[in-house]
């Protein structure tokens, strides 16, 4: 038996209580902290708020989507969020103007169903069991006001890091767990108790920063005018305009859908499929990706390496049943996707054929080793398998090359990001880069009675392109209004 002395005894007793009261100390200092920050951004004026309205302009980079490899787009997304606490509803309507196309959307959540409308075409697609943050995503992780509010909501899960130093000045420091955003890092300010940071981590974007400034208060409720998102030390994304209200009158048609008509049927193949296209010709994929694959005895040539680039051509091996050799494959353009599947080709004999232009960018993108000859550049076009593939280069605002996959006997062009369609019926729409697409193939002198695209599994008449193409109007949001 252990003998602790009476004087030892006394000591650990002291000891123990003298813990117990620093945790509780912790405990209300956290408390206390979350407090602050909560009356900060309008207290009971933010926590029993019936609805948020968020009306903001951001933008954000598009990196390895751009134009060319050596250029940077960005971006801009005008949106107008609107969340109902009390009836678990919300509205997102928003317009993305990015390269060539402007996207005009509205995504709306109630009885536990998304559903995303597209604005210019009037349909809207439907998503059962979905969560209010299908709608919202991380519209509320944007702004500091949020995640005042989620930290009111999750304040059970917070706890306390102690201080943190930005530019040698101490902040305090909370941990916050979210449902569906996981952990984040709240940075707050010790005299306003406004948050300035919030960091989180990505699984494949590493740690995200988003910093807040220039606070306003207005109408009983104060929020960060300015907004800036770094994907480690790369910006990323910044907000230059923001309105928030709290209680806003809904406007009537808040959360109401009937203007626009659920889409057709989806006809995208959630198994590994192969289409024939012709005798020579078949479109493999699953998903919204396909790769368009020619047979010329045992060779094959293809295009589009999206990542699973392998798993398509067995797939057409197995369909097919007979030993075939992956000869030749086109990259279509240099955009990050269309080259996911690069390294899955590197190591094989497969010859792959790009664009002059994208040279450094493939050859940055591969990291296996490499036998420089299996690389084919091309400036104009190529013809392949004794003419019976033909591949040009096109240039559009998307990506100053392109080359498509012709195959003359079929009068049938495959392109990548262009024209494209899974939805039984869709009637499509044209936009500014689609008539410089069609331009750019009527150069061609070839004839096209019929289109096939990497993400879509219908094929489309030059008819439908025609018609998408000339009487082709802006579309002209008005539904962002600001509040
Ligand atoms: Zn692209």
């Amino acid at each position: 038996m252990i003998n602790i002395s009476r004087t030892a005894r006394n000591t650990m007793f002291y000891l123990c209580t003298m813990l117990i009261s620093f945790n509780l100390w912790a405990d209300n200092n956290t408390d206390l902290i979350i407090n602050n920050v909560i009356s900060a951004y309008g207290g009971e004026n933010l926590t029993k708020a019936k609805t948020l309205s968020i009306n903001e302009v951001f933008k954000s980079t598009m990196p390895k989507q751009s134009e060319t490899p050596d250029t940077l787009n960005l971006r801009q997304t005008t949106r107008a969020v609107v969340i109902d606490f009390t009836a678990q509803k919300a509205q997102v309507t928003q317009q993305l103007k990015q390269r060539e196309i402007t996207f005009s959307q509205r995504n709306i959540f109630k009885k536990n169903i998304a559903y995303h409308v597209n604005l210019v075409t009037k349909t809207y697609r439907k998503n059962s069991n979905a969560g209010i943050e299908n709608i919202i995503g991380h519209s509320l992780l944007l702004n500091d006001i949020g995640l005042a509010w989620l930290l009111f909501e999750n304040r059970s899960s917070v706890v306390k890091l102690g201080e943190t130093s930005i530019e040698n000045i101490a902040y305090h420091s909370l941990v916050m767990i979210v449902p569906s955003y996981g952990e984040l890092t709240l940075t707050i300010d010790k005299n306003t108790y406004f948050i300035i940071r919030m960091t989180r981590s990505h699984p494949r974007l590493g740690e995200i920063k988003t910093d807040f400034s220039q606070v306003v208060s207005r109408n009983n409720i104060s929020y960060a005018k300015n907004t800036e998102v770094f994907y480690g030390t790369t910006l990323n994304l910044f907000v230059f305009e923001r309105d928030i209200i709290i209680d806003a009158i809904l406007s009537e048609d808040f959360a109401v859908l009937d203007d626009y008509q659920q889409q057709g049927l989806d006809l995208t193949n959630h198994e590994m499929t192969v289409t024939a296209l012709s005798e020579n010709t078949y479109l493999v994929g699953k998903g919204h990706v396909n790769s368009i694959f020619y047979v010329d005895g045992i060779n094959v040539i293809g295009a589009d390496i999206y990542a699973g680039i392998m798993t398509r051509f067995l797939a057409l091996k197995k369909h097919l049943n007979k030993e075939l050799v992956l000869d030749k494959m086109i990259i279509t353009h240099h955009h990050i996707d269309h080259l996911s599947g690069l390294n899955e080709l590197t190591q094989t004999t497969t010859k792959l054929i790009a664009a002059r232009a994208h040279n450094k960018e493939i050859l940055s993108n591969i990291t296996t080793e490499f036998d420089l000859n299996k690389l084919i550049l091309i400036n104009d076009s190529i013809s392949l398998a004794r003419g019976k593939v033909k591949i040009y280069d096109i240039a559009t605002a998307h990506a100053a090359h392109n080359l498509v996959f012709y195959i003359p006997t079929e009068k049938l062009l495959f392109t990548a990001d262009y024209f494209h369609s899974s939805i039984k019926g869709e009637q499509i729409i044209g936009f500014p880069d689609l008539i410089n697409f069609r331009k750019s193939i009527e150069k061609l002198n070839i004839n096209i009675e019929k289109f096939a695209g990497v993400h879509g599994v219908r094929l489309l008449s030059y008819q439908q392109l025609l018609d998408a193409t000339n009487n082709y109007k802006p579309y002209n949001l008005t539904e962002i209004k600001k509040i």
